[in-house]
């Protein structure tokens, strides 16, 4: 738009030369300036696109050659935008219908007054430059609403549809061209989340003067009939009279959020593992039970605690991916035993819980677990192996002094602990004397504490014979605990709860410094043929623990023993745990000249083809298969499997926990090497030993 009359241009079409230059002249006088003359259609168009470009073209209608202004006019306006006022003489209906078909901005009769064409021209330059304002305006409101992320779509009074964009598009998978002038419902359809039609806000806004937000839940059904959770608002749109000349609706598709609030829950609640419900969403659960029965009914439910036996072996050996699988194949087992309005969750690792509502009877939870262990104990084929799983399941009944669901679970969970005492593979119900013993176990963690840091322990030495000659060759230490009001404790009492807290470590290794002193004074007192050696057990916690090489190091150089007359027993289980480093670990013992004792061999699930990889030099063989040992038995034929096992890889024989003459002469018979056991010797105290090596 020019700002000053000075530099309005106008082109002038006109075929009569003197009409031409007459207005030519009339214009100049009035102040404008004369983009050129044209006389046919042609040359009209062909210098209204000349540039600069003119600001305005009086068109004469009827023009010399093949194409008259009307078409001139139309191909012009086509390319640019550009007020046009038609100059003519005729006024017939069907030209004059033409030239509407164009939107000239005036229709001037010929001969015209120059007073009236000067009002039109100045008319006309002002619309021209308002539309122009409004176009621009439109176009910035379109490209707002283009780009904006919200759905947007108007409508008429009537609440048809006269705008969306895309957004509002990919929404309904309406487009745009069928979705003008249709009822807002027909492509904006609205259900609640129980599927049932929704009054759609821009109908209630067009009724009522505003649309209430719509409720949680709403979906859009879209023209493909899938279901898009949406949000909204819908407001009026007024004119400047504040009469409604139709609403918007806004709306966004919040699947994305709604996903994320679940994956968050989930998160928070399930385990991802065997997608069980987790601890927390259980003891909600029965928190909520709870406070239920407390308040109002007294209604039976169980409580029951599952923990496989032996999982960490699986894990240890097998790999955690086997491991993984064998939790998922539990937790699918348990959920097939259980009904839908049970709870079954995983707590971590290999322990789960269930929550049985509604239980008539206390028989039916125990038939359950008995189902569940049964179910369990079925073999589980996992990758190429066959797995044998069993669990520990400790069961708790409700009863109305139980406060809080934490109470509950930690009665199951001793109840657990005692069917593993009473052999794994079954159920325990709680009853309070186990609260008895839980607490004696706590007494006795705390007193083992104090005997380990105030010396209390004390070693028995049992000897070790030699078959051939009936000669002691050496001895193992067996630590025994004096305790002030109980007596004597018995290792198989005070060792796993060592191995559990980690006084373990330093059992082992009083019991290692203590009995290489000892030893070394026998030694020295009784110097026979041969140098009586002395045998320590060592935990596969201890051995696992990085200066245990440099402790065994210490404890022989403080003795002054000769690291030949030491030797560590350990169990198949510490070579299973932690492969790589027992054989690093057990290579460095050996290279110091220690020998290493495989104790309680056969019970362990070690695999025979990988033993000759470790540094062993001796298969102690677990007193079960010697116990009543004879030549008919199953034992017969394993014992002496392991005996010509042990010859083939170099490794001499102690038969464990002999005790009666005719299981002497079948290991003898066998080519056992050495015996320990009652018939010879029971375990003895430092001065019996001594007292028996003086005779
Ligand atoms: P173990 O290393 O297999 O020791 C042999 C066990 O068999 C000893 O039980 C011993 O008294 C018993 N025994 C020996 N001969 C016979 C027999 O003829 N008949 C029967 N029925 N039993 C016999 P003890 O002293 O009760 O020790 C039990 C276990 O405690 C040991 O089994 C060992 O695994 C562990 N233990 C003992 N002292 C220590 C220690 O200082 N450190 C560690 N880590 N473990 C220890
Ligand atoms: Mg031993
Ligand atoms: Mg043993």
């Amino acid at each position: 738009m020019k700002s000053s009359l000075a530099a309005t241009n106008i082109l002038i079409v006109e075929d009569e030369g003197l009409i031409a230059l007459d207005l030519e002249t009339h214009l100049l006088n009035l102040g404008y300036q004369i983009a050129g003359i044209a006389e046919t259609g042609r040359l009209a168009i062909q210098k209204a696109l000349a540039s600069p470009l003119p600001d305005l073209i009086l068109m004469d209608i009827r023009l010399k050659g093949d194409m008259d202004g009307i078409e001139a006019a139309s191909k012009i306006i086509a390319q640019i935008d550009i007020p046009i006022i038609f100059l003519t003489a005729f006024a017939d209906n069907s030209t004059l219908n033409r030239a509407k078909l164009i939107s000239p901005f005036a229709y001037i009769r010929k001969p015209f007054d120059i007073a009236d064409l000067h009002i039109s021209i100045e008319i006309a330059l002002q619309k021209h430059c308002s539309e122009k304002i409004i176009k621009q305006q439109k176009n910035w409101l379109n490209t707002v609403l283009e780009s904006i992320g919200d759905a947007v779509v108007t409508t008429d009074n009537d609440g048809n549809v006269t705008f969306i964009n895309r957004v509002a598009e990919s929404i309904t998978q309406w487009i745009k061209s069928e979705s003008l002038g249709r009822p807002i419902n027909d492509v904006v359809p609205l259900v609640d989340y129980y599927k049932k039609s929704i009054e759609n806000p821009i109908l209630q806004a067009l009724r009522a003067g505003r649309g209430e937000p719509l409720p949680e839940g709403t979906l859009l059904i879209t023209k493909n009939q899938q279901e898009v959770p949406v949000e909204d608002s819908a407001v009026l749109i007024l004119d400047d009279m504040q009469h409604a000349h139709g609403a918007v609706i806004v709306f966004r598709d919040i699947s994305e959020r709604i996903a994320v609030k679940q994956q968050l829950f989930y998160q928070a609640y399930y385990d991802t593992l065997t997608n069980l419900p987790n601890r927390l969403l259980f003891i909600n659960r029965l928190q909520h039970l709870v406070d239920l029965n407390k308040r109002y009914s007294n209604c039976q439910f169980a409580v029951l605690f599952v923990d496989l036996d032996r999982f960490k072996i699986v894990n240890d050996s097998l790999g955690h991916p086997i491991g993984d699988q064998l939790l998922i194949a539990t937790a699918k087992r348990l959920q097939k035993c259980l009904r839908p309005t049970d709870t079954v969750a995983r707590f971590g690792g290999d322990e789960f819980a269930i929550l049985l509502e509604q239980c008539p009877d206390f028989q039916s939870v125990c038939k359950l677990a008995d189902r569940i262990n049964h179910e369990l104990s079925v073999p589980y084929r996992l990758s190429s192996y066959d797995l044998f799983s069993s669990a520990s399941i400790g069961i708790v009944k409700w009863q109305s002094h139980y406060e809080t669901a934490e109470d509950l679970v930690r009665d199951a969970d001793i109840a657990m602990y005692q069917a593993k005492a009473n052999g794994k593979g079954r159920y325990a119900i709680f009853d309070d004397t186990m609260h008895t013993q839980v607490k004696r176990r706590l007494t006795l963690e705390n007193d083992l504490r104090q005997a380990v840091s105030n010396n209390a322990l004390i070693i028995y030495y049992q000897p070790i014979v030699s078959l051939a000659n009936s000669k002691i060759v050496g001895f193992e230490a067996l630590a025994r605990w004096e305790h002030p009001e109980q007596g004597l404790i018995s290792p198989e009492i005070f060792i796993p709860i060592a191995e559990e807290t980690g006084l373990i470590v330093q059992i082992d290794q009083w019991v290692l410094r203590q009995a290489c002193q000892q030893i070394k004074i026998w030694q020295d007192q009784f110097s026979g043929e041969t140098k009586l050696g002395v045998s320590v057990n060592f935990s596969s916690y201890h051995l696992s623990q990085p200066d245990v090489v440099e402790q065994v190091k210490q404890a022989l150089a403080d003795a002054d023993l000769s690291a030949a007359s030491l030797r560590l027993e350990i169990t198949e289980s510490t070579l299973i745990e932690n492969p790589e480093l027992v054989a690093q670990i057990l290579l460095e013992l050996k290279i110091l000249g220690v020998e290493i004792y495989i104790d309680d061999f056969g019970t362990g699930y070690s695999s025979l083809s990988r033993l000759h990889k470790y540094p062993i030099s001796t298969l102690k063989i677990d007193r079960s298969f010697i116990h009543n040992i004879d030549s008919n038995t199953e034992q017969f034929e394993i014992v002496r499997t392991i005996i010509i096992l042990a010859k083939a890889l170099n490794m001499t024989t102690i038969a464990e926990g002999v005790e009666t003459e005719k299981e002497i002469e079948a290991i003898c018979g066998l080519g056992c090497e050495y015996v320990q056991g009652y018939y010879f010797y029971r375990p003895l105290t430092c001065k019996q030993v001594t007292a028996l090596l003086e005779n």
